[in-house]
């Protein structure tokens, strides 16, 4: 009570004020943890397969390339020639992927085919894929997003086998595919190169089989391996709750084997398996290593990405699974620490970081191979600097998404964020900075590198504002008719005028209207006028980012 607590003879006291009143009475206290569930769990998991016991799995094979290249149409194709037949109801379910044989092996296919749910699962922690089939159309040879999608698997470290697929059109030109791609360093393996290429169609089915047997290479090479005999352990491929069977999810086995009734633990989520189907809607009992299957029924449903294990007994399952929600919330919204020039010299003086992954945006091509080039020269002994993305355009969720599975920083220089991007970085805690001087980028990336990065001046958008008219007033010039689509706009407010990606103008505002009436804000969802003092030139569709310069202080976590 001296202390100002009120606290009842049965109450547990925190660690202080232990120590405080110990003090009180001359009485040493020494303080010991009992280790969180989490740990215990840690290291229980940390024991090795015997050797003996591995024998070789299959391949988990994704998809990935540029749209309406024929991801979808391989998948579908693949799934109709290859699911062993025979089988009662060779019809594959839907169940987020399923199994095909050829001469006896099996190749697993991920049903999202696409480098943003890759991704995505990656940003949580798990890899599912083994090996990226990159499908490029023989008509049309490179886009964008193969590109990405090649930087997707190269961030992953995953081996990539190209399909140059829509081979039966007549148009279809598999060289150029073959020269492009060599440019990105996939190179083929009769150039001399490791990369396997294989020319299909999923239209008359030529080159599936060829494509599978790749696969299988791929998994030789990889010697995937598992240990049947261990208990289960994978990842979620997607769950929702089905009337009925409760909390269903999709799982994929990396190593072991899951038997009914096996307690499943699966992120903040517990349960028995008590009913377990194949992708061929087969009620199963076990399922080995690479098998994916639908199992119920879980107390709630996990994340696409989280990972599963088995534990030894549904009452610990189920006890880390309180302790995992319990984390969570209190955690709240205590922001994730992804790597940020700020707080890069710390990590790299604690040994946590080795290098520096950057993901570049910019408006021109000419722009980002000098950017480039300048960015990966300033890697010293201890910390290299990797792009592990570059692109023209607009900085996209997909960025975002790679920059939280891989820990990256986002440096856009003369772009502006498609809509949503900025929350979705705030909220997984991934930096995104802007520049309009390429000197600016190399001097701030250089000096945090060494710890000399002073107090950093950090802009931030705090609001999208979409033109959806332009009005012609003589004398005063052209005003925006507008809707705030995220955030808000203020009278003195600093803004920038982007059109498809590119900024063409950055100023301030000359007057700011709700129908008439000036006012001094603007929240989401309204519509106003603005002028813009000394820019004209805006048509319907332009974007007017508002942003703020914040003053950050230097943190040190
Ligand atoms: P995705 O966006 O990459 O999943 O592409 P889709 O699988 O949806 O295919 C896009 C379009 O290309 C569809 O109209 C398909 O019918 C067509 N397509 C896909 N593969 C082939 C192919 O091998 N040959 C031809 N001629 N058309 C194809």
């Amino acid at each position: 009570m001296e202390h100002n607590i009120g606290a009842t003879m049965n109450q547990s006291l925190d660690e202080e004020t232990v120590a405080l009143l110990a003090l009180d009475f001359g009485i040493e206290v020494e303080c010991k943890k009992a280790k969180r569930p989490e740990e215990e769990l840690k290291v229980e998991l940390e024991v090795p397969s015997k050797t003996a016991d591995l024998v070789s799995r299959p391949p988990i094979v994704t998809f990935m390339g540029h749209v309406d290249h024929g991801k979808t149409s391989l998948l579908d194709a693949i799934r109709k020639t290859n699911v062993a037949g025979g089988e009662v109801g060779g019809i594959t379910q839907h169940i987020g992927a399923y199994r095909v044989e050829t001469n006896g092996r099996s190749v697993v296919f991920l049903d999202t085919p696409g480098h943003e749910a890759f991704t995505a699962m990656r940003a949580r922690g798990s890899q599912a894929t083994d090996v990226a089939v990159l499908v490029v159309a023989a008509d049309d040879g490179v886009m964008p997003q193969t590109e990405e999608a090649l930087n997707h698997a190269k961030a992953a470290g995953v081996p990539v086998v190209v399909a140059i697929n829509k081979i039966d059109k007549p148009e279809a030109n598999p060289m150029r595919v073959k020269q492009q791609l060599a440019k990105l360093g996939l190179v083929p393996e009769e150039w001399g190169g490791k990369t396997g290429f294989v020319e299909t169609s999923a239209t008359t089915k030529k080159g599936l089989d060829e494509l599978l047997e790749r696969l299988l290479l791929e998994a030789e090479i990889l010697e995937l391996k598992a240990n049947p005999k261990g208990t289960a352990r994978g990842v979620v491929l997607e769950a929702r709750l089905h009337e009925g069977r409760g909390v269903v999810a999709t799982v994929i086995v990396q190593d072991g084997t899951l038997h009914l009734g096996d307690p499943l633990l699966c992120g903040q989520a517990s349960g028995r398996v008590r009913a377990m189907y194949n992708d061929r809607g087969q009620a199963v009992t076990e399922a080995g290593p690479s098998y994916p299957v639908s199992v119920s029924d879980l107390s709630t449903i996990p994340e696409a990405g989280e990972k599963f294990y088995v534990l030894k007994d549904m009452q610990r399952a189920k006890g880390i699974a309180l302790d995992r929600q319990k984390q969570l919330r209190e955690a709240g919204l205590k922001e994730r620490s992804h790597v940020s020039l700020e707080n890069l010299y710390t990590k790299i003086e604690a040994g946590k970081v080795k290098e520096l992954k950057l993901i570049l945006k910019a408006d021109v091509k000419g722009s980002l191979e000098v950017l480039e080039n300048m960015l990966e020269e300033l890697s010293t002994g201890e910390v290299k600097v990797r792009i592990l993305h570059s692109g023209i355009g607009s900085i996209t969720e997909s960025d975002v998404i790679l920059a939280d599975a891989s820990d990256a920083i986002i440096i856009g220089f003369y772009v502006a964020l498609e809509e949503g991007v900025s929350g979705l970085a705030e909220g997984r805690g991934v930096e995104i900075r802007h520049y309009q001087v390429i000197y600016d980028i190399t001097r701030d990336v250089k000096a945090a590198m060494e710890g000399l990065l002073e107090p950093e001046k950090k802009e931030v958008v705090t609001g999208q504002v979409e033109i959806k008219q332009v009005f012609k007033i003589s004398r005063f010039g052209n005003v925006a008719g507008c809707v705030v689509k995220s955030g808000k706009i203020n009278r003195n407010s600093m803004i920038r005028v982007t059109r498809d990606g590119a900024v063409l103008f950055e100023g301030k505002l000359a007057s700011l209207k709700i129908v008439k009436e000036d006012v001094k804000e603007v929240r989401q969802g309204l519509e106003c006028g603005i002028k813009i003092a000394g820019f004209d030139d805006i048509k319907v569709g332009d974007t007017v980012e508002v942003y703020e310069i914040q003053q950050i202080a230097r943190t040190l976590s």
